[in-house]
């Protein structure tokens, strides 16, 4: 069982594989392609540890030379010292244009991984072996590169495309279960603001997605890329429509910084798409039943719609205006319209978004 997603972008295309034990079939594929002479796994020591060595074998096993490079894992580690670090390790095994880079993990090793390939020599390929649910989902697909600096989150980066993307969904596992969930939150992010019919789809096979049954896991997985394919197709390089992946963000990364990232993206997300729903039931924009349905779905996944830590009104308001996504000075919400499309606004009342933000306790 195996499916392959096409991105289409002129000469920088790329198939997104999907399916189990796809980790075994990398070796071959690379052999075929031919990205890279030499290649080197890039992975944070955790996800090494689980898959790097089997990954490592695989690629040997095909005639492919192959060394492994790791960081410690977490966010505290996509920085400008962990390129750097890494950049130096590269040239010291003399890495040169003609090898590529393979991000085997999470999206902090794609995100730091993917940058390193776009600046390493000017550019060498690389390809993406996303191993939890957000990455697999949303960072592996799209090109977006980045690491934080001491001022922001992704403050530093570039667009990049990858050769190709290898999904694995055996590795779903050994995933931790709230890193599972927090991916599930992008998952029903995607049906709630582009496909009613995978929305309804999730709710009705919501214990074999929870039980990670292949059946199950391989189409929702290949439907999400899909649809982030179709967007990024569209607009590379976010200009307009690419906005509307960010469906229950501009919320939701207010309550992620206010609560200094205490609490995990995919649960600050849902929260972000909960309220939002609300303030497009309150403007007039959506009627309740739509409101209703996200935040029921959100619940049954085991996904929290309120912020379980202490901190106030104010700061999750000042941190809303911050956004990097506002321009001149408004904030734009992603309001869904109804299940499955969503519409882009800076005319929101403020009394409605204090309301809403309120209930979010
Ligand atoms: P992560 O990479 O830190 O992974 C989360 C944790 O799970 C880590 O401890 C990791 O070691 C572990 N892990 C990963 N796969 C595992 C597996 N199969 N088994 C056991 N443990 C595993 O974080 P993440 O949630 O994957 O990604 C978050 C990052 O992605 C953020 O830095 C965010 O900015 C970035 N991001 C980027 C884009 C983009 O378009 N580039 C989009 C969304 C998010
Ligand atoms: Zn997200």
């Amino acid at each position: 069982m195996e499916q392959t997603v096409q991105v289409g972008l002129g000469e920088r295309s790329y198939p997104i594989i999907i399916g189990a034990k796809v980790l075994q079939r990398i070796g071959g594929d690379l052999q075929a392609r031919r990205p890279g002479k030499r290649y080197a796994i890039i992975s944070d020591a955790r996800v090494a540890g689980l898959y790097g060595g089997q990954l490592q074998q695989h690629l040997q096993q095909s005639g492919l030379p192959v060394e492994m490079i790791t960081f410690p894992p977490g966010e505290a580690s996509k920085n400008l010292q962990t390129v750097a670090t890494l950049a130096s390790t590269l040239a010291e095994l003399g890495f040169d244009r003609k090898d590529a880079l393979i991000a085997l993990g999470g999206g902090v090793t794609g995100d730091i991984t993917g940058f390193l390939a776009s600046v390493y020599m000017r550019g060498i390929p690389f390809v993406q072996v996303p191993t939890s649910l957000l990455a697999q989902v949303d960072s592996s697909v799209g090109g977006k590169t980045g690491v934080d600096i001491p001022q922001g989150k992704n403050l530093v980066g570039t667009f990049y495309q990858p050769k190709a993307v290898y999904i694995d969904t055996d590795v779903l596992q050994t995933l931790p279960h709230v890193e599972f969930l927090g991916g599930m939150a992008e998952v029903i992010k995607y049906g709630a603001s582009i496909d009613a019919g995978f929305f309804a789809w999730l709710a009705t096979h919501r214990e074999s997605i929870l039980a990670l049954d292949p059946v199950r896991t391989i189409p929702m997985i290949m439907r999400c890329c899909e649809m982030k394919a179709a967007v990024v197709e569209q607009d590379e390089r976010e200009g307009g429509l690419r906005r509307i992946l960010n469906f229950g963000h501009t919320i939701g990364h207010a309550v992620e910084a206010a609560s200094g990232y205490r609490i995990n993206h995919g649960f600050a997300v849902a929260i972000g798409m909960r309220a939002v729903a609300e303030l497009a039931v309150k403007g007039g924009i959506a009627r309740p039943e739509v409101a209703t349905a996200i935040r029921q779905l959100l619940e049954a996944y085991g996904l929290p719609v309120t912020i379980p830590v202490e901190f106030d009104l104010q700061t999750l308001r000042a941190y809303l205006q911050t956004d990097k996504k506002t321009v001149g000075g408004r904030v734009f919400f992603v309001l869904p319209e109804q299940l499955g499309r969503v519409r882009i606004s800076d005319e929101v009342a403020d009394a409605d978004l204090d309301a809403v933000l309120a209930n979010t306790f």
